[in-house]
């Protein structure tokens, strides 16, 4: 066929309108959501129904059909991620940079603006931006600034209560009289003022400022709002129905101007109850906007239909809801496979069966990139890394540390660390003050000055300091308690099994007390967190092997391109999808998960339904359900049962592979033998000190002080005069090693190291 033919035969189509490009990847429903770019826009929607396409279209259609320059839009997303990821796609589709747009977290944007107006909040505009650990050391001082008693009253508390009324739009005048709580008897309102006034003076903000600054700036600033609202011609919002009051307010004061915002959201999806959100803001949004236009889209694009139909099952359980028709039509009218619902004896034998299918699935060359481990709780995630790692399955933790980062995970593992080797200084300043001894600055500056002019541990510079006079008697009775605890651990270690060891350690060390006083949210995850490594640590015969594989657990290091399996929890995966979706721990008490109904009550136990629906339609192919029969919780082997979740899923949609490949008589006699085998391990290689090199100086009385190669001070004989930085001045009486019995004028007879004095 020549060229000619072709020109002839098929008249060239005249150029697109510039827009329908971007129309026809949408469906009509979809593409209403895009058109009706002008006034108030609710797209309210079940899962995989294309919310993010459609917003993602939007914002590109604006741009296109010029109803917006880039820096007149807002678009808000719920993590930095998707506003990269969605950045990306609008360049894609309109083949150019989208610079200037206002695209981001809600966080992220109102720094941003708070930046431009800082002056007028009070702040400069270089402000800093306080992170949680800065926060909490800012509340602990206002509380003893207020002479209120800290241990009593704590300041995790505090930050608490805090963030919930910054959540809700609250500044301290506006906290209602009947919400103001029991705190430091009723004194959280004035504390909450005190802790704004530092942070002004510091010229800082906490996270919830960046909102709640934001409010201030526009209601007292009515041109500086009206500025926004002009310049906001469109705003979007993804995932709408978990934003909390403050971010309502903040949405709704924006919108008046242009009244061009499209919010996209599922009332289903609803997950951070417990973090202030409020699902009423979605149901609210035509009472707030009237005359919007509300779409619903009912196709679901990602998931086979036996895993829609399973979702939508579950989730018709729960009666706090608008109710929803989603259907999928599969081009070839394929249902997909039935979401596997597999029963697994423990733990162990879950990480092992979703190795060994993630493995079959890489063998018929899935890529690891898109598979999924979806978790209820955070301590979850161990089992499965480790077994990952075992076998070789390169992954990646979303949204959170590796297990063996942790905070909590990496202070207990000093603990043992400072066991096993007693000279390991960063162990032993992980943990000297932790929990708190009273172990402060000062101490440690002394304890470290000490170490470091001999060239010697910590710990070996704590033995000697605690015979002197050096600290003051609390703290130095404190620091001899805790060099007491290290010797009789360590002398237990060679007899104890590791997981026993570092419960005795975790519990007398106050390390778990100090969590469970804690009133923070994390907290309870930190002590599960504990747990489960008391858990792990069952595994090892000493605390040495425990110890050589931990480090190589830390060790291993991944890019962030490779293909690697995708391990997170559930409420970090909300607005992702990948092809195949594991979903372990399915069992009364971990999911739902006992606190949030013991705490919430029903409310609570919705709210781990809908939980549990954003895991199953997180899945576009393949959805596999597990829950163990038996877990270790405390060391305890514990009996559960299947997740009343598994029993609300329609029978038609799922197939059950209940303790397959699972010999009751077989295991049961493997565990009973290795509880057998489990050693008490007499006569461990002894512990080894560093030695520290130092050269004897003998006096002419006879006595000997060491001096540590290096050291420039001169050593005093008895009878010297010497002069020391806290006790004044006095004379030498006697020398003991190191420690030198002085009379000083003032302070009477002291022990004091060599070290600190000089001679006169
Ligand atoms: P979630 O509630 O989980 O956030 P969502 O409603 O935001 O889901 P999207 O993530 O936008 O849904 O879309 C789900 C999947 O369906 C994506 O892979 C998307 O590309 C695809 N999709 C959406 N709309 C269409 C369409 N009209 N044609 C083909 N694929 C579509
Ligand atoms: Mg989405």
């Amino acid at each position: 066929m020549s060229q000619t033919e072709i020109a002839t035969s098929t008249p060239t189509p005249a150029a697109p309108a510039p827009a329908d490009h971007l129309l026809a990847h949408l469906n009509e429903a979809q593409r209403q959501a895009v058109e009706a770019a002008d006034g108030p826009v609710l797209v309210l929607a079940g899962a995989g129904t294309g919310k993010t396409r459609v917003l993602t279209v939007r914002l590109a259609y604006i741009l296109q059909t010029r109803r917006a320059m880039p820096g007149q839009i807002l678009a808000v997303t719920f993590t930095n991620k998707a506003a990269r990821e969605m950045a990306g796609r609008i360049a894609g589709l309109i083949g150019r940079p989208t610079d200037g747009m206002w695209l981001g977290t809600f966080h992220a944007i109102g720094a941003r603006i708070l930046r431009r107006h800082a002056e007028l909040v009070g702040l400069k505009s270089n402000f800093t931006i306080l992170d949680t650990d800065d926060q909490l050391r800012l509340i602990k001082q206002v509380i003893e600034a207020a002479r209120i008693d800290e241990k009593r009253w704590p300041g995790r508390v505090l930050a608490a209560i805090i963030s919930r009324w910054k959540d809700k739009g609250w500044t301290p005048e506006k906290v209602p009289a009947e919400d103001v709580g029991d705190f430091a008897h009723g004194k959280a309102v004035e504390l909450y003022k005190d802790y704004q006034d530092r942070l002004t003076a510091l010229n800082a903000a906490d996270f919830g400022d960046l909102l709640l600054l934001c409010l201030k700036l526009f209601t007292e600033h009515e041109d500086v709002l009206a500025d926004y609202q002009r310049r906001f011609r469109y705003i979007l919002v993804d995932e709408y129905q978990d934003t909390n009051v403050s971010q309502y307010l903040w949405l709704r004061l924006l919108a008046q101007g242009e009244r061009n915002i499209c919010c996209v959201g599922d009332d289903d999806q609803s997950i951070y109850g417990w973090r202030g959100a409020e699902v009423g803001n979605i149901l609210r949004f035509e009472d707030d906007f009237p005359g919007a236009t509300v779409v619903r889209l009912e196709r679901n694009y990602r998931s086979t239909a036996h895993i829609l139909g399973a979702a939508s099952g579950l989730i018709a359980h729960n009666q706090d809801r608008l109710g929803k028709t989603l259907f999928t039509e599969p081009p070839d009218g394929d249902q997909g496979e039935p979401v596997h619902v597999q029963g697994v004896w423990d733990e162990a034998e879950e990480a092992r069966t979703v190795g060994e299918k993630i493995e079959e699935l890489q063998r018929q060359d899935h890529l690891l990139n898109h598979m999924a481990i979806l978790v209820r709780a955070g301590y979850q995630t161990r089992a499965f890394e480790e077994r990952l790692i075992t076998i070789g399955v390169p992954y990646r933790v979303i949204g959170g540390l590796r297990f063996y980062e942790r905070q909590e995970i990496r202070d207990a593992i000093a603990y043992f660390r400072l066991l096993n080797q007693p000279d390991d200084d960063l162990a032993f300043q992980r943990v000297v003050n932790t929990p708190k001894r009273g172990l402060g600055d000062k101490s440690l500056q002394t304890l470290y000055a000490v170490a470091r002019s001999r060239g010697q541990s910590l710990l070996t510079a704590s033995q000697m300091i605690v015979e002197t006079d050096e600290l003051p008697p609390q703290r130095r009775s404190s620091l001899r308690g805790f060099i007491e605890d290290l010797a009789r651990w360590r002398a237990q270690s060679t007899t104890m099994p590791p997981s026993e060891l570092a419960e005795v350690v975790l519990d007398e060390s106050g390390y778990t007390m100090m969590w469970m006083q804690d009133k923070s949210v994390q907290a309870p995850g930190r002590l599960e967190n504990l747990k489960e490594l008391v858990r792990a640590m069952a595994e090892f015969e000493t605390l040495a092997d425990f110890l050589d594989h931990v480090s190589l657990v830390m060790d291993v290091e991944t890019g962030p391109d490779e293909d690697m399996v995708n391990v997170m929890t559930l409420h970090s995966a909300k607005g992702l999808e990948f092809e195949t979706v594991f979903l372990p721990g399915w069992e009364e008490g971990v999911f739902p998960n006992q606190m949030a109904i013991d705490e919430n009550g029903y409310a609570g136990l919705e709210e781990e339904r809908r939980l549990a629906y954003v895991g199953i339609t997180r899945a576009k192919t393949r959805a596999i359900i597990l829950y163990a029969g038996n877990r270790t919780v405390h060391g305890q082997w514990q009996n559960n049962i299947p997740s009343r979740f598994i029993d609300e899923l329609p029978t038609d949609h799922i197939d059950r592979g209940d303790h397959a490949g699972y010999d009751i008589e077989q295991d049961e006699e493997s565990l009973w033998e290795s509880a057998m085998r489990r050693p008490s391990f007499g006569g461990r290689q002894s512990n080894y000190y560093r030695v520290v090199e130092a050269r004897a100086k003998r006096f002419d009385d006879g006595s000997e002080v060491y001096v540590p190669v290096g050291q420039g001070r001169g050593v005093p004989a008895i009878g010297t005069r010497v002069f020391h930085q806290k006790f004044g001045y006095g004379e030498v009486q006697a020398i003991d090693g190191n420690k030198l019995d002085i009379a000083f004028d003032k302070a009477g007879d002291k022990k004091v190291m060599a070290e600190f004095v000089e001679p006169v």
